[in-house]
């Protein structure tokens, strides 16, 4: 990563005809700093290969070396040239004129990450949003959520790439910079996440779904069945977690160490996906009258319906219904 004055090496081709790294900007705001850290997780390509190959960092609080009017001026050159993908990790907070997360220091006073995200994405080719805070709001937009936070849609006037997770996989966010890289804008569903990382839900491809089909329920945390009893949320949760695996070469994942889906890729979470641990009470259909747009909240009408409409109905009338209620 630069520290600061010229650079231009990145962005002619690199050595062996490779195209050229793909310029970034990584602010964080009102974040845990999770997304990063996950991110530096990659094993497979390591993130020093990712440098390597095709990513230009140029600015990030956490891993740059610079700090104070060093780090400012590689800020203000990024801004100067534009072009680049801004990444953006946390929430904005948006009462008290935004003084709930100050990123820096402008004109002499503090600036903010409101200031910060709207000034920084108007130069930018690509804006993304990172982790499930950046992208819906996350735990720091939750109820009663007093410094005002919202999602980075919805304070800038810009296009925003969805990266939801809480915390991000390595490979949705390093493969969507990479797919920014070598060939433009993946192709987004409703929501603008990825396709080829949210096509489909959790529970398509968990490895206990035999015994969901079976209707073999844990009863316990522990027990190597279904978790749906226990509050899984996979039926409801788009991403590709079974598949992809976690814990850095990909060797396990939630439900593979008997933790119950929480849906932390989902617009609602936390709000509308808690209680983690608790299932949700069994409503059957013929009684139940729900509404489209409720079912849009939670999954996409498609995806619902594919994976049994007791579940979603036991969704939508049950707490969903309780939490988007109070919002109203
Ligand atoms: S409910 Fe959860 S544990 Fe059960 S099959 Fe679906 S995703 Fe897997």
């Amino acid at each position: 990563m630069n520290a600061g004055g010229g650079r231009r090496e990145a962005d002619r081709a690199q050595p062996g005809g490779n195209p050229p790294r793909l310029p970034v900007v990584w602010l964080e705001t009102n974040s845990c700093c999770g997304n990063i850290l996950s991110t530096l997780n990659s094993l497979d390509p390591t993130f020093r290969e990712i440098l390597q190959g095709f990513l230009d960092l140029r600015y990030c609080h956490t891993l740059m070396a610079a700090e104070g009017e060093m780090a400012d001026a590689v800020l203000r050159e990024c801004l100067g040239e534009g072009g680049y993908t801004l990444v953006v990790e946390g929430t904005v907070p948006t009462a008290a004129g935004g003084y709930y997360a100050v990123v820096g220091r402008k004109n002499g006073r503090p600036w903010t990450a409101l200031e910060a995200v709207q000034e920084v994405s108007t130069p930018a080719k690509h804006v993304v949003a990172v982790g499930s805070c950046a992208a819906f709001g996350g735990p720091f937009a939750a109820a009663p959520n007093p410094s005002g936070s919202k999602p980075l849609s919805a304070v800038v006037a810009r296009k925003v790439i969805n990266v939801p997770g809480c915390p991000v996989h390595p490979d949705w966010v390093l493969g969507t910079l990479a797919a920014l890289a070598w060939y433009g804008e993946p192709e987004l569903d409703a929501l603008n996440r990825p396709r080829m990382f949210y096509e489909e839900t959790i529970h398509n491809h968990c490895t206990r779904r035999y015994y969901f089909e079976s209707g073999i329920f844990a009863k316990e945390p522990g027990e190597p069945w279904c978790m749906y009893k226990l509050g899984c949320k996979g039926s409801v949760t788009f991403a590709d977690c079974p598949l992809r695996q976690w814990s850095g070469e990909h060797q396990s994942w939630p439900v593979g160490v008997n933790t119950p889906c929480i849906g932390c890729t989902s617009p609602e979470f936390p709000d509308g996906t808690s209680p983690f641990f608790e299932h949700l009470p069994d409503i059957r259909l013929p009684n139940v009258r729900v509404a489209a747009n409720r079912v849009g909240l939670v999954t996409g009408a498609a995806a619902a319906l594919g994976i049994g409409v007791h579940f979603i109905a036991n969704v939508l009338t049950g707490r969903l219904k309780r939490v988007w209620g109070k919002k109203k």
